[in-house]
């Protein structure tokens, strides 16, 4: 029986004379006809203006708006709201420009945060992408090392992001990167060259090309490079990475800096006995990170460098309220569902509140009280009926409190 013979529907060469021949409904096209029809739309939309980017999905919020989303989520921290707001907004208009206008390139805003645990870093970050609707992901610093050591390959913070993007690679090449405790990969010694830093200044070279701009390989599934893992190109050119880190005893190198400066402040003794220790920080300069540990090739990477408060009593009890999103506001909507009304008195939530200072995980500390608290109560609550309102006072906080293992390590330390 003789075969069919199958030809380009478009040159009309045969199999043998082509490398391949891809069927469609109706007919054939060969790698050849294919490439060719490749290059001419590549350059008719090219002539239409329409650039790489223009198809990829993101909203551009304006600064002041940014900020205001912020405030519905985040308290305080206004100086880091702004810088943040302005960043992210000068980052997306960025990625608006034409990429035939050379002349003036803008460059990438990355961002530093310093700040104690707790004070908001990586809430802020992810608020930010939740706002902007882009894919968002966390990466922990210290898991990282420089490549060929045990730990995860600095790739491997993009596949994170490839995964929130549900591999959408446009997408995700314009997501944000929150990378947490970068202070923790700071140099180990101020002499580079004795031995080598895997962990510390290995990592901080190996993030330098992330956070510059280029074309990673990324492993699909994370882990080790693996020879049969077919690597997806990621170019990081247009990602936002945030940074962020507590710097513990970075105050120390503020004050020697704003010390040794002769002019203007000589004599002035009010000025420097003026500065709280936690008012310094807002001082913080890519000098002090440096004198920190941080390298400079990765400073000038990180060009907006912002500070976070730490949190007071006041700022703890407004968290606990209200945010959008506050912790009383989550109980009493787990209540609502039951029927039950929930309230705090007001003596409970400082009890809360002043628990929360003793802990210094800056808001971090307060779910986890609040869940102490109210863990009795969420048990017996669902099966108690004709219960329509529960309120937490001082006595009940306290004595559910106390009775917590969380309370007694806390008076054991
Ligand atoms: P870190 O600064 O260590 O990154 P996080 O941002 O992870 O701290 O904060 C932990 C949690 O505490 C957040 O998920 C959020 O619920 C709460 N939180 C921290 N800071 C604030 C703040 N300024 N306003 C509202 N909630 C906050």
């Amino acid at each position: 029986m003789a075969t069919k013979k199958i030809n380009c529907s478009f040159c009309g060469r045969s199999k043998n004379e082509v490398g391949m021949l891809l069927s469609g409904i109706e007919g054939h096209i060969c790698n050849n006809c294919l490439q060719q029809g490749y290059e001419v739309v590549k350059e008719e939309l090219g002539s239409e203006g329409k650039e790489k980017t223009s198809d990829k999905k993101f909203e551009l919020v304006k600064p002041k708006d940014l900020k205001a989303y912020l405030d519905e989520y985040v308290i305080g921290q206004d100086e880091a709201k702004k810088h943040l707001s302005v960043a992210v907004y000068n980052h997306y208009k960025r990625l608006m420009q034409p990429a035939s206008n050379d002349e003036v390139k803008i460059e990438k805003s990355n961002i530093l945060m310093v700040g104690e645990t707790g004070t908001g870093k990586t809430y802020l970050a992810r608020t930010l992408a939740q706002r902007l609707q882009v894919p968002f992901c966390i990466a922990d610093a210290t898991v990282i090392t420089e490549a060929g050591y045990v730990g995860e390959d600095v790739e491997t913070i993009l596949t994170r992001l490839l995964q929130a993007a549900n591999y959408d690679v446009a997408k995700a090449e314009c997501g944000i990167v929150f990378i947490d405790e970068i202070d923790k990969i700071a140099r180990k010694s101020d002499n580079p060259s004795i031995t080598r830093d895997v962990s510390g200044e290995g990592v901080q070279q190996a993030l330098l090309k992330l956070l510059e701009g280029s074309i990673v390989n990324v492993p699909p599934q994370g882990g080790r490079k693996h020879p049969d893992q077919k690597m997806i190109a990621v170019n990081t050119e247009n990602i936002l990475f945030i940074c962020g880190g507590a710097f513990d005893g970075i105050g120390r190198h503020i004050a020697k800096r704003l010390n040794a400066r002769p002019i203007g402040f000589s004599g002035d003794d009010t000025f420097h006995k003026s500065f709280e220790q936690d008012q310094i920080m807002k001082y913080v300069s890519a000098q002090d990170l440096k004198s920190f540990g941080l390298i400079p090739e990765l400073l000038g990477r990180l060009p907006v460098i912002t500070y976070l408060n730490p949190l007071d009593s006041v700022a703890l009890l407004s968290i606990l309220t209200e945010p959008k999103n506050a912790l009383v506001k989550q109980y009493s909507k787990l209540f609502d569902m039951e029927g039950v009304k929930l309230s705090f008195s007001k003596e409970a939530l400082s009890y809360l509140v002043e628990q929360a200072m003793q802990f210094k995980l800056g808001a971090r500390g307060l779910r986890s009280i609040m869940e102490a608290i109210m863990n009795d109560a969420m048990y017996e609550i669902p099966s108690q009926e004709n219960l329509k309102d529960f309120k937490v006072d001082l006595t009940y906080a306290k004595t559910k409190f106390e009775r917590t293992v969380f309370h007694q390590i806390d008076h054991v330390a």
